[in-house]
C-alpha cells in the first residue's frame, strides 16, 4: 500500500501577520533533539498499528511547517535514517522540504541537497515586494527571494515551487499582484502555487483591519486579481492543477495529489493529521506536550462512508481532474445516484461539466469552489 508522509515542524522565527498555523517562536534549538524523539516515537507507533511486519512504503514525503527552514541540514540527515529503520523509501517518487527564503543560503541548501533526498523545495516568497512583505511581517527581503531560488538551482535543485499571495491591497492602483507575476514569469519555475489573502480570527492582519489601520482586497478586486493569475498561467503554459496549484509539464506535487485521490498518509509531529484505513488521527497542538508523549495525546475517529464521501468530493472538486468515475465507483450506489442527481442540477447552472469520464468545475467558476461543493453536502 502506498502511503504519503508528512512531518510539520512547528518552529518559527515570529508570527507572520496573517497567519493562524499553530508554531512556536524562538524554541527550535533548545527543543530539536526532544522532538526529534517524539516524530521517532510517533513513527513507530504507526508502524505497530498498520504495519507490523514489514517497513510501511513511503510514496512522498513533505516537511512542512511552520519553518522547516529552521532547522539545520543534520537534523533532516538524522530524521531520515532513522525513519528509514520503521519505513521503506526505496520507491518514493518526492521529496519536499518547505523553506523560508532568508534561509536559503547556498552552503545550505549544498548540504541539503548532498546530506539528504530533498529534491523539491517549497519557498514561502509571498510576494517579491518588500512594501508586501513587511506588512506580512516576513522576515525576507524581494531581493532574497529571488537569491534564494538562484541559490536553489545552483545547489542542483531543479524541482522549485514558491508560493505567493494575491488580494494584498485595497485599491487596484496600489496592488502589487501585476509586478509579482512579472517576476514569477522571469524565474521560469516548473510550478508555483498562489492564494488570495484570508483573514484569520486572532492575526495581527484581522485586528489591523478591525482598528481600519489597513485595507485588503474585497470581492471585485480579488476577483479581477485571480483572472489576471488565470491569464498568466494560461499564457506561460502553466496547468490550473488545483484552486491554488499551478504546473507546468505535469509538475504537478505528487504529495497533494495523493491527498486529493484519498490516498493514505500519515501526518508526524504536532498538530499533525494522519489517515489511514478509514481512520482519522490527530496531535495536540501542543509542541511541549507532543515531545512528553507524542501518542498519549493522539485523537482518534474511524470515518464513515458518508465522511470518506464528502471528503473526496470536497477535494477532488478543487482540482481540474475533478469527481472521477473510478473514485466514485467506490462507494455506495446510494451515494452515486445521490452525487448524480446533485451534479445534474449545478451543471444546469453552469457550476459543473463533463470531462470525459469526470465531473469537473469550469474555470470560470474556480472562485465558487467551495460554494459549489457545499451542495453535495
Ligand atoms: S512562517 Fe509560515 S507557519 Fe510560520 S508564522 Fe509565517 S506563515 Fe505561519
Amino acid at each position: 500500500m502506498k502511503t504519503g508522509l508528512y512531518t510539520h515542524i512547528p518552529f518559527c522565527r515570529s508570527k507572520c501577520s496573517y497567519c493562524a498555523f499553530y508554531s512556536v517562536s524562538g524554541r527550535e534549538n533548545d527543543y530539536r533533539d526532544s522532538y526529534l524523539r517524539a516524530l521517532l516515537q510517533e513513527a513507530d507507533y504507526f508502524k505497530k498499528r498498520y504495519s507490523p511486519n514489514r517497513p510501511i512504503e513511503i510514496n512522498t514525503w513533505y516537511v512542512g511547517g511552520g519553518t522547516p527552514s529552521l532547522l539545520p541540514v543534520p537534523f533532516y540527515a538524522g530524521l531520515y535514517r532513522h525513519l528509514s529503520d520503521s519505513m521503506d523509501f526505496s520507491r518514493v517518487r518526492e521529496i519536499t522540504l518547505e523553506a523560508n527564503p532568508e534561509h536559503l543560503t547556498l552552503a545550505y541548501l549544498r548540504d541539503l541537497y548532498l546530506y539528504t533526498p530533498v529534491r523539491r523545495l517549497s519557498i514561502g516568497v509571498q510576494s517579491f515586494r518588500d512594501e508586501d512583505l513587511q506588512r506580512l511581517n516576513r522576515h525576507h527581503s524581494g531581493k532574497e527571494a529571488l537569491r534564494a531560488v538562484e541559490n536553489a538551482r545552483k545547489a542542483g535543485f531543479e524541482n522549485i515551487t514558491v508560493d505567493l499571495i494575491y488580494g494584498l491591497r485595497d485599491k487596484e492602483e496600489a496592488s502589487t499582484w501585476k509586478e509579482n507575476l512579472k517576476t514569477l514569469q522571469s524565474l521560469s519555475l516548473p510550478h508555483f502555487s498562489a492564494y488570495a489573502l484570508t483573514v484569520e480570527p486572532n492575526t495581527v492582519l484581522f485586528r489591523k483591519l478591525a482598528q481600519g489601520k489597513i485595507g485588503i482586497a474585497d470581492e471585485a478586486l480579488l476577483e479581477r486579481e485571480y483572472f489576471l493569475l488565470q491569464e498568466f498561467a494560461s499564457e506561460n503554459g502553466y496547468e490550473a492543477y488545483e484552486i491554488s496549484n499551478y504546473a507546468k509539464e505535469g509538475a504537478y506535487s505528487v504529495h497533494n495529489r495523493n491527498y486529493w485521490r484519498n490516498v493514505p498518509y500519515i501526518g508526524l509531529g504536532a498538530s499533525a493529521h494522519s489517515y489511514m484505513e478509514n481512520e482519522r488521527h490527530w496531535n495536540v497542538s501542543d509542541v511541549r506536550a507532543y515531545m512528553k508523549d507524542a501518542v498519549e495525546g493522539k485523537q482518534f475517529e474511524r470515518l464513515t462512508e458518508q465522511d470518506s464521501y464528502h471528503e473526496y468530493i470536497m477535494t477532488a472538486l478543487r482540482t481540474m481532474w475533478g469527481v472521477e468515475k473510478e473514485k466514485l465507483e467506490a462507494f455506495s450506489p446510494r451515494l452515486q445516484s445521490e452525487f448524480h442527481q446533485r451534479a445534474e442540477r449545478q451543471a444546469q447552472l453552469g457550476n459543473l461539466e463533463r470531462k470525459g469520464d469526470a465531473w469537473v468545475i469550469p474555470s470560470s467558476r474556480r472562485l465558487l469552489t467551495d460554494g459549489i461543493a457545499a451542495e453535495f453536502f
